[in-house]
């Protein structure tokens, strides 16, 4: 097992964790229904970016069909 040669001070560590700070979520509204989506990525509700469809999304789903 790889031992540190020095201890790490508190004040070393904590500088180093300065850094680690979760920054939040920047959502944009999607143009086209109006849901919150990530910026640059393709709305997951309604499958638009940029104005136009790139992804078709499905209707319904019915995930208890098998279960009848
Ligand atoms: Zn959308």
């Amino acid at each position: 097992m790889a031992v540190q040669q020095n201890k790490v001070s508190k004040s070393r560590r904590n500088n180093r964790r300065a850094h680690d700070a979760l920054v939040a979520a920047n959502p944009n509204e999607c143009v086209n229904c109006g849901e919150l989506k990530r910026p640059h990525h393709v709305c997951a509700s309604c499958g638009h970016y940029a104005d136009r469809e790139v992804v078709a999304m499905a209707d319904e789903v019915d995930l208890d069909e098998d279960a009848a």
